[in-house]
């Protein structure tokens, strides 16, 4: 006769097979995008926030001070609009870029939810067969 326990352990490793969401793409609030009138200028904003989507805290601080740095004045604040980040982290990203990142180690720092490496290796033997 097989225990009933063993049922049970095979359900529990059914429910851990969680994945975490994508990260969300941010929508520009700036004026342009609110009122529609340059389609051009929208479609920047959005791929802004596409290339932000997949950079890491410091890696958008930077990128966005470099757009705010392109616009010049009221550049920060637009920035901000566009990505939805603080204007005084992009005010911290601009101090970072003047000291040419000097202070920031150059290993790439890896947060959490960075990823790790895929399972693709594995996916294709198994597609061979
Ligand atoms: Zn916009």
């Amino acid at each position: 006769m097989i225990p009933l326990t063993i049922l049970s352990s095979f359900y529990d490793k059914q429910t851990r097979m969680v994945q975490v969401s994508s990260q969300q793409i941010h929508q520009c609030q700036c004026e342009h995008c609110q009122g529609g009138s340059d389609p051009h200028e929208k479609q920047i904003h959005h791929q802004i926030n596409v290339v932000m989507s997949r950079l890491d805290e410091q890696q958008r601080r930077w990128y966005a001070a470099v757009e705010a740095n392109r616009h010049g004045h009221g550049g920060i604040k637009l920035v901000g609009q566009i990505t939805g980040l603080a204007e005084k982290t992009i005010r911290q990203g601009q101090q970072e870029l003047l000291l040419d990142l000097t202070e920031r180690p150059e290993d790439r720092i890896r947060l959490p939810g960075a990823g790790r490496p895929r399972a693709e290796k594995k996916t294709r033997l198994l597609a061979k067969s």
